[in-house]
């Protein structure tokens, strides 16, 4: 099937999140195409479980999911982290496809 997007935004972590969460605000069509299962995928699938961030939690800016938490001096672990970058995806609606490894 052939369909033509205006925007393809390669890979569902958190910069291409960030760009689909600005395009949305702006009105641009545009969809992530997202070569595993999900998006956030590294942070799911390449993190072990008691993963914690090493960047404190006030640095935390993803936009439409800022940390507002009351821990700021604190650091996330790997599901909260996963949360945000989620929040950030619903919060923006994008528009994702799974599964397509994007290549030249
Ligand atoms: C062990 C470890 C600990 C870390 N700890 C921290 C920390 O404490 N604080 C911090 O700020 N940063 C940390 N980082 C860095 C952080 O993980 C990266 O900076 C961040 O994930 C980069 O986001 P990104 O969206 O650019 O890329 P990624 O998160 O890598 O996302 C890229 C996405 O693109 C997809 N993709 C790639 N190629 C294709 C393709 N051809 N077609 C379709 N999809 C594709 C991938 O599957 C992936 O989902 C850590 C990294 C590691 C490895």
């Amino acid at each position: 099937m052939n369909e033509r997007v205006h925007t393809v935004i390669i890979g569902g972590g958190q910069a291409g999140l960030a760009m689909s969460y600005y395009l949305t605000q702006q009105g641009q069509e545009h969809i992530i195409l997202e070569q595993a299962a999900r998006v956030a995928h590294v942070w799911c699938d390449e993190r072990w479980d008691s993963f914690t961030l090493v960047s404190p939690n006030w640095s935390i800016r993803m936009p439409g999911a800022e940390y507002q938490g009351e821990a700021p001096d604190g650091f996330l672990h790997r599901e909260e982290i996963v949360s945000i970058l989620n929040n950030t995806c619903s919060v923006s609606g994008c528009q994702f496809a799974t599964m397509h490894e994007s290549r030249r």
